[in-house]
Formats: C-alpha cells, structure tokens, sequence
C-alpha cells in the first residue's frame, strides 16, 4: 500500500492553489475584521471545503479591533515641511489640534536602542524592522514616556511603500487587567524616504515635529473559518494547519498564499482521508493583523479542552513564496528541531535556518504547550541588508502586495514541502518530540542565568541544575523507546503484538505531550500557562523569563535593600515553579517507563 505522504505529493496542485490565490487577491483584496470582504473570503472557503467533504463551520466571536481614519505630521523646526502619513491601528488618537514636540530617533526601537536617551514627553523615530515587531516598539515607547511614535518603512530608500499595521501589543482579546496595559500612544507610518530624511536631520540638530492621528477601537464580530478531517486510527488526535485571513492592502503574500496552500492541502488530504491516521483541523485566522492574534487566541481558549489533550502540533502556514526568496527558514519549538531539519532537507536538499519560535505571527499556543511551526524561504542575509532587513518583503501590508510578488514555482514547492510535513505528522507512530533537546536547552539556559553578571543567589539556581541533570538522563530513556518500537513497528507481522507495539508508542506519546505542555510555558514565556506575553515580547527570547526578570534586577540592587527583598521573595517563588515543572517531568517518565518496560518485556522478550 502506498505511504500518505507519497499520495498526497502526487495529488497537490499549484494551479488549483493559484487559483483560490487569485480570487483572495483580485477578488477580495484587503480585508480587514468586521468587514463584508473577510465575511466573503470566509464564505470562499467555506464551500471549498463543504466540497471537499470536511465538516466546515464559520466561527463567529468578538474581536477588539481598530480601523485607520487618517493622519498628518509637519516638520516645524528647524525647517518646515509636509511628510505623506498614514495612522497605525489601535492607537489612542491626538486631539483634533494634534501635538508637537521635539524628534528622537531611537533605531529599530527595542530597548538597547534607548540606552542614554531621554524620550520623555518627546517623539521619538524608529525603523521597521522585525526585532522587534511594530507592536512592541509601541510597548516600549509607551513604557518610555514618548508622547507619540513615528514608524519609517523598511526596504529601500526609494520604496514608496506606507506600511499599514496595529500597535496594541496585548494578545488576543483583553482581560479586565490586560485592557489597562495597552499602550495610549499615537502611532504613524512613514515611508522608508521620509523616515531617512527626518533620521538625518535629527541626527545634525534638534528638530520638532507637529502631528494629529486618528484610528478608530471598537469591538467586531469574527468570521473565521474552520474545517475538519477526520483520521481513521486515532481521530481524537489531531493536527492543527492555519494561517490568518484577515489581511491589509493587496493581500498576495501576506497571507492569500498561505490561505491557498491550506485550501489546497484540504482538498487533498480529504480526497485521500481513507489513509490519514490522525485528524487535521484546518484554521483560518480572523483578527490578526490588527487585534494582535484575536482569532487563534479565542480558538486557543475555547477548544483549550481537545488541544490540550490532543493536538500534536499546529503548522502556521504565511507567507509562502516571496519571490526572492531563497533560504528554507523555519520558527519552531525545540523538542521539533531535529525533526524539521530532517524534513526540510528531504524536500529541499539544504540546511534549514533554525529560529526559536517568538511571540509573533499567530504563536498563541505556548501557554497551551502544543508545539509550533512556521515555515518559510527568506531572502540570504546581503539581500537582507539591501532590503534594510525587509524580511517579509518591502511591500508587506501594502497595495503593492500584488500577485506579481509570487513566484509561483517556489510557492508550489512550499506546497509540497507543507504535504510532506503534514502527512508525516498525521501518520508517524511516534510523535517525533525530541524531550532530550529540550532538557540540553534548559540546562544551557539556567547556565546562561548562573553566569548574568552580578547574579546573586546562584545556589539555588545550582540545585535547579541537579535536576535538570536527572532529567537529561532519563530523557535518553526515551529515545532508546522510539528506537525500539521503530524497530519493532518494522520487523513484527503477528497482529495482536502489532496492537501491542501501537500501545507501548501510545504510552510514549502520552508521556513526551505531556513534557512538552508541562515545560513549554516556562521556556517561551513570562505570563504563564493562562496568559498571554504582549505581541514580539522581547523577554520571551530571553533563557527562562519567569527567572530571568528577577535575576538581573537582582544584580543591580544592594542585597538588604527593600526593593532587594521584594524581588528575592519573586525569584524564590518562580525557581519554585520551575522545580515542579521539572521535577514533573522525571515523574512522567519514571511512571511511563515502568509501564512501558512492563509491556515490552510482555511481548518481546
Ligand atoms: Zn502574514
């Protein structure tokens, strides 16, 4: 019998997928949450995939969204000239009379970038680029005391581009507590040209600038489309496939050719689904570009139940296809490292770029734990360097997102290249989570804190170090059983000890899923399982945030001191947290291997 794998990369088409892409870009178009063209792209997708034979539904919730009105900004000293603006979303508005003040130009706008300077009442000047993302710039300005933020494009010097995009920086919908911390700051986007000119003029003198920008905030009804594919093994077991639909100006690359790729797998996966082990469920995201993951966010809450229990992994399918791009690039989490890299060399016969999944692009589930992917070309770094590190193109968020900017040949091989993952993840007998990579991570990430200089209060970060010892080793454990049962799967035919080798790889999926969920909230974020860390979050980049925070306030402070004590009695309870969740999971396994070398002895021995 043929693989999955081997059907589904027979029966993909990029003319097919062309085509879904051509309707969302020349027939839709922009389109923003709350409006009839999301609720005519939704319904496109929908009865493609009622002709598939999915189960579709459109869900329908509230978002806390945003549209652009307008804006304008003056240079008012020392010369005076009008600059072409346009206003971010999620803003809060200026006054009709607008503001003025004088210009700081603070880089790309991440922390290091303010190191000696005073915003404080100011306006201060950025670039775009993607470290950090438009949302945490804002959070940081904010968090500065600058009275308004001005965002120059990224690409060229002579591009024309005016980059639309939201600066609310809280994920997803807000809570009573979240609604107070988004930033109350006017916000505007400028072009690549303009923001040069006023980067130079502040960098001679003092400059001043007037501005006024309005944006609406306002609560919209969703309309996100969801399809389900029912495996014929396990299907309570499932993988997760989306990309956001809701997209600014003329959509091709972000994201109409990934919405294509995720139809286009739908069509094939159901055409095939007599052979699919697990379930796909096939998302596409509303409230992303504005609301800050709005969509993925409520789907995370309320199917919290099924994906904690049983989703194996969500594929985040955006951008596919830039032309230009050349580099296989892929975010992740780390138990998944070594599985994608293998993956991505099939397909494509190179080396893939390895980042570590951050708070970006629709990674809603780290609080959940199910494990993330997204997967794209990039441009090689003197390209990079040439587009003013344009990663996702210079014509992101733009009219000039035309279907031009794909090539199709490239966006056929991340079709395939999409297949390929799918199918083996929707079929591998074990789950392919590496649980010793993740404990090398931890134990080099508590090494990195140990080493935080000024770092007081190591001991106690040396007896976290002793456990993560232990559960190195017994990760090893592991392993060896997905060894072993490949090694059975393949050599045994006697059908009731094929059940039994099924059960032992049950088990040990059981046991690294619940690892990964255990662990994932402490490694990739600081606001926990429940919560949400604003959008690009420079902490969660940072070896175990929870730990990270207190530790270098606590180098800087004088041991004693009242402020030295509150963060001491913070560190205490996070390294806390961090035991359990370690020592959680040398339980898992010491409870798992017992009941899996019970049963390998019942049948091999
Ligand atoms: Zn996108």
């Amino acid at each position: 019998m043929k693989k999955l794998e081997d059907v589904i990369l027979n029966e993909l088409s990029e003319e097919r997928a062309f085509k879904h892409m051509e309707f969302l870009v020349n027939e839709v178009g922009e389109r923003l949450a709350g409006t009839e063209k999301i609720k005519k792209a939704a319904n496109y997708i929908k009865n493609e995939m009622e002709t598939y034979g999915l189960d579709v539904r459109i869900d329908n919730f509230y978002i806390y969204h945003s549209y652009p009105k307008n804006a304008e900004l003056r240079v008012t000293y020392p010369e005076t000239k009008v600059i072409t603006t346009k206003p971010t979303c999620h803003i809060a508005s200026t006054l009709p009379e607008g503001i003025e003040g004088e210009l700081i130009y603070a880089g790309v706008g991440g922390y290091e970038d303010y190191k000696g300077k005073n915003v404080e009442g100011k306006i201060v000047l950025t670039g775009m680029t993607w470290a950090p993302p438009r949302p945490e710039k804002a959070r940081i300005a904010y968090e500065k005391g600058a009275k308004a933020l001005i965002i120059m494009n990224w690409g060229p010097t002579n591009n024309p581009v005016i980059q639309m995009g939201g600066t609310k920086s809280q994920w997803g919908n807000p809570t009573p507590e979240t609604f107070r911390d988004i930033p109350q700051i006017p916000v505007i986007a400028i072009t690549r040209a303009a923001g040069e000119y006023l980067k130079e003029l502040c960098i001679k003198e003092k400059v001043k600038v007037w501005l006024r920008a309005e944006a609406t905030r306002e609560w919209v009804k969703a309309n996100q489309p969801i399809g389900i594919l029912r495996g014929k093994k396990k299907p309570e077991e499932f993988i997760l496939v989306g990309g956001h639909l809701e997209a600014w100006g003329k959509t091709a690359i972000c994201n109409s050719s990934g919405n294509a790729v995720t139809l286009e797998l739908a069509r094939a996966f159901a055409k095939h689904k007599d052979k699919l082990e697990r379930s796909i469920v096939f998302a596409f995201w509303d409230g992303h570009e504005v609301a800050e993951a709005a969509g993925s966010t409520w789907f995370v809450d309320t199917n919290w139940d099924n994906l904690t229990k049983h989703c194996i992994a969500y594929v985040n399918i955006d951008n596919p296809g830039i032309i230009g791009t050349s580099i296989p690039g892929v975010r992740g989490v780390t138990e998944l490292k070594d599985f994608l890299k293998n993956v991505i060399k099939e397909e494509w016969k190179k080396e893939a770029k390895w980042s570590n999944a951050y708070k970006g692009g629709d990674a809603s589930f780290f609080g959940v734990g199910v494990p993330y992917i997204s997967f794209a070309t990039g441009y090689t770094p003197e390209k990079l360097k040439e587009l003013n590190y344009a990663s996702l193109s210079p014509w992101l968020h733009s009219e000039a997102d035309t279907i031009d900017k794909i090539d199709k040949d490239l966006h056929a091989k991340h079709l395939r290249f999409d297949g390929l993952l799918v199918s083996k993840l929707c079929n591998m007998l074990v789950i392919p989570y590496n649980c010793s990579l993740v404990a090398d991570e931890l134990e080099g990430d508590l090494k990195q804190l140990e080493n935080i200089e000024g770092t007081k209060l190591t001991s106690r970060l040396g007896s976290l170090l002793n456990e993560v010892a232990e559960f190195k080793e017994l990760t090893k454990k592991l392993e060896n059983y997905k060894e072993q049962i490949e090694r059975l799967s393949t050599q045994i035919d006697d059908s009731k000890k094929k059940k039994g080798v099924e059960e032992i790889a049950n088990l040990l999926n059981q046991t690294l899923l619940k690892i990964s969920r255990n662990i994932s909230p402490i490694m990739r974020s600081e606001a926990g399982r429940y919560g949400h860390d604003p959008y690009g979050y420079s902490l969660v980049g940072k070896p175990i945030p929870i730990l990270y925070t207190p530790l270098t306030k606590l180098a800087k402070l004088k041991e004693g001191s009242e402020e030295f004590i509150l963060w001491e009695t913070k560190f205490t309870r996070e390294r806390n947290r961090v035991f359990d969740v370690i020592s959680n999971s040398i339980d898992h396994i010491l409870l798992a291997s017992t009941l899996i070398d019970e049963r390998l002895k019942k049948y091999y021995v």
